[in-house]
């Protein structure tokens, strides 16, 4: 019961018959009512607009305008729609009552009243839509909660599979509700396609094991735009322990993610160059200690400073001072990260990272390193390019780099030891006068850049004329013919003296000059062929040695072709030498190139055979006409057994194959007469001849092999002198 103040719920009665009014107000009152009346429809509109009573009770049949349109245009009045509105129909009329509803009212009371329960039934009515009331209000702040925080809420019926989402997760998925219903696949089908399968797998586990799980990911929304989401779950189970239903969060976190990348980025990464600050770079120094030790490889710590930037700092001012470093970094970048150390060139993949320490100072860490050598070449290089100029703003700029290197393990296991030492090293290129690179153990120092140093001077070799070519005989055994004759480069080196093809190819091969030094070799052999063929009227063979890398670049049948047409020799003439390595990467260029030379009527042979792979099966692939079985072999044929076999198992390999054998490399007497037996009759090595400078060879083919019983090379020549081994 009311105690009727002003407080006490204003309950409106509208009825036409005065006495109902009176009974009614009369009872409510009792119960601590206010009451107001209204006699017909005008009356309860203008008391509701003015009083907005907590009640009304609404006749239904009153003159002029009924209960149920009174009834409705409240309904649709501001604040209409929340005043419980009692309809007041007769007994057994159904059809009021479902017209009362139909016109939005909240209960009925049928005539005659009992009007000892009316103030019960006020009461009643009043609590449960206050109550109705306030459910809307924390239901409309909850979904105000959520849009705020982003947040919405779901649940998920495992067993009938139904799911139901608030609408901010609507919001969330980019989904009008009305369009479209959120299901399992929806879900799915928004998640990033690199998280899919994580996501999938992580709630698969979670249903099977856990009691609640977090799911962290990207999602693509309905209107393509990217966004982070958190969602929580929890999971609750039937009495079998399977899990039946899931309620979870989930929760935009697109801004935060975007801040948390900030904050790295402004944590982890310099500012002005993007690239890695120390922090990161200590990170990265300890990930590529355990790769360095699992694949026991050494890491390179490279001190990269730049000489006299100070003066650019003041002389040109900062500006320009920030632009030389954001380019510095570019070249850095350029330089290091696409580097391959076996091939020693330039190529996607390689690991080096680089960072921004202070100022002026970069610092590079480069893993998968073999030796000092990877090391001095990566810091040529990188001399090489920050030492260009720099145009900026329209002005040419000269910056040099010193620099410093350290090697893990070698020199220190820690990051700071290797940074000091890489700047103790750094200020020792300082002094030997800036724009160089120095290592900390000066010991290495010097074997790496003589590599350099040979590597900078064979550049140079073709053409200050340099290279020279020598011939030695191959012999035909037993009548001691000359049956051809191989061309070997020689570097007659300005300090070093002349350097044999074993010192220098390999490296002319490293860095791709070994196709010019080939061609040149080609040239010279030609021009040879051509002048003996004029003078010594007699045909003779010349092998030349051809690389690989002429493969690789795909020039090779061109360079020949010229070669013959510009020299005029038959190809009848050339052999071209090529070692397994090229039939190995067996791709079509190979396989059609070495078929052109062959159709042109130059031979071919494989040299050092036994060495390589020796799969025997591709050789049947190639237009090969000889095998040269290796030196290694023939050195051992006496002492072990197995490389006897093995020139047993090659000659006969040979046979069926209906190819030509040569055995370099024969030294001794019985080396060749073991071969002779074994059915190997063409030969090559230091016995019969070394090989022979132009004049030697001239005069060795002249006079030949006189003493067939001994024709080691210091005896047959008795008479000129021994033929000088080149
Ligand atoms: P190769 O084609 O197998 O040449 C034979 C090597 O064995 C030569 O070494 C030769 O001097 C050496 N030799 C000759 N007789 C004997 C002997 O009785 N005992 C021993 N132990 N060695 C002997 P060289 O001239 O140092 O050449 C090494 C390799 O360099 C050659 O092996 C060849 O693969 C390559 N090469 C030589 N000249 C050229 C060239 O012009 N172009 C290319 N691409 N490679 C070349
Ligand atoms: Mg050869
Ligand atoms: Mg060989």
């Amino acid at each position: 019961m009311y105690r009727s103040n002003n407080h006490a719920p204003l309950v409106l009665v509208a009825d036409d018959d005065r006495l109902i009014r009176v009974l009614v107000r009369k009872s409510l009152e009792a119960e601590g009512f206010r009451v107001e009346e209204a006699a017909d429809g005008h009356e309860v509109i203008s008391a509701f607009y003015m009083l907005q009573p907590d009640l009304i009770f609404l006749d239904v049949i009153m003159p002029g305008q009924d209960g149920f349109c009174i009834c409705k245009q409240i309904r649709s009045m501001d604040s209409g729609d929340a005043v419980p509105i009692v309809m007041m129909t007769g007994l057994d009329d159904h059809e009021s009552v479902k017209k009362a509803y139909e016109a939005g009212a909240t209960d009925f009371i049928t005539k005659p009243l009992n009007l000892a329960l009316i103030g019960h039934r006020a009461q009643y009515v009043i609590r449960s839509s206050r109550a109705l009331e306030n459910l809307k209000q924390s239901e409309a702040r909850l979904v105000d909660a959520q849009s705020i925080a982003n947040l919405g809420s779901w649940e998920f019926d495992l067993v009938s599979g139904e799911i139901y989402c608030s609408r901010e997760v609507y919001n969330i998925f980019g989904i009008e509700p009305g369009n479209s219903r959120i299901t399992h696949e929806v879900f799915m089908d928004a998640v990033h396609p690199q998280e899919k399968d994580a996501v999938a797998e992580r709630m698969r586990k979670a249903l099977m094991e856990d009691s609640n799980f977090t799911i962290e990911c990207r999602i693509m929304t309905q209107h393509g735009r990217e966004r982070s989401i958190l969602t929580k779950a929890r999971i609750n189970r039937d009495e079998t322990a399977k899990a039946t239903w899931v309620v979870g969060f989930i929760q935009d976190i697109t801004e935060r993610k975007e801040v948390e990348e900030k904050i790295k980025q402004l944590a982890y990464y310099d500012t002005l160059t993007g690239l890695p600050n120390r922090i990161l770079f200590q990170d990265n120094f300890s990930h590529a200690i355990s790769f360095a030790k699992r694949t026991k490889t050494q890491i390179g710590i490279l001190f990269v400073d730049l000489d006299r930037f100070k003066q650019i700092n003041d002389t040109l001012g900062h500006a320009v001072g920030d632009k030389v470093l954001q380019e510095v970094a570019e070249r850095l970048n350029a330089g290091v990260r696409k580097y391959d150390y076996v091939t020693r060139e330039p190529v996607e993949g390689i690991d080096a990272e680089i960072a921004r320490f202070a100022g002026d100072e970069f610092i590079i860490m480069l893993k998968n390193v073999r030796d000092h050598f990877d090391a001095a070449k990566v810091a040529q290089r990188i001399q090489d390019s920050l030492a260009m100029p720099y145009t900026i703003d329209g002005t040419e700029i000269i910056v040099t780099p010193s620099i410093g290197i350290s090697l893990y393990p070698v020199d220190g296991e820690r990051l700071e030891d290797l940074i000091k030492f890489a700047d103790i090293a750094m200020y020792h290129a300082k002094e030997l006068g800036r724009n160089n690179f120095q290592f900390y153990s000066r010991s290495l120092d010097s074997t790496a850049k003589d590599h350099l140093i040979l590597e900078g001077q064979l550049r140079n070799a073709v053409k200050r004329n340099e290279l020279f070519v020598v011939y030695q005989p191959i012999m035909q055994i037993p009548s001691f013919e000359i049956s051809g004759i191989e061309a070997l480069v020689r570097w007659r080196h300005p300090e070093h003296g002349v350097l044999s093809a074993s010192h220098f190819v390999p490296m002319a091969e490293e860095t791709g000059l070994i196709t010019e030094i080939d061609e040149w070799v080609l040239h010279t052999v030609c021009r040879q062929i051509k002048a003996w063929q004029d003078r010594f009227d007699r045909t003779l063979e010349v092998s030349v040695n051809v690389s690989g890398r002429n493969f690789k670049k795909r020039t090779l049948v061109e360079t020949v072709v010229k070669t013959l047409q510009n020299t005029k020799i038959e190809p009848e003439r050339l052999k071209l030498e090529i070692t397994e390595g090229v039939l190995i990467n067996n791709d079509e260029y190979v396989v059609s190139a070495l078929n052109s030379l062959k159709g042109m009527g130059i031979r071919l042979a494989l040299d050092d055979f036994g060495t390589g792979y020796s799969s025997l099966g591709y050789l049947r692939k190639f237009p090969l006409d000889i095998l040269k079985i290796d030196k290694t072999f023939v050195r051992d044929i006496l002492v072990d057994h197995d490389c006897t076999s093995i020139i047993t198992a090659i000659i006969a390999l040979a046979r069926s194959l209906k190819l030509d054998i040569i055995a370099e490399g024969v030294e001794t007497k019985d080396q060749m007469e073991l071969l002779l037996q074994k059915g190997c009759e063409k030969q090559q090595g230091n016995y019969f001849s070394p090989p022979l400078s132009l004049a030697d060879l001239e005069e060795f083919l002249q006079h030949g092999i006189t003493d067939t019983e001994d024709p080691a090379p210091g005896k047959n020549h008795s008479h000129t002198g021994p033929a000088a081994p080149v």
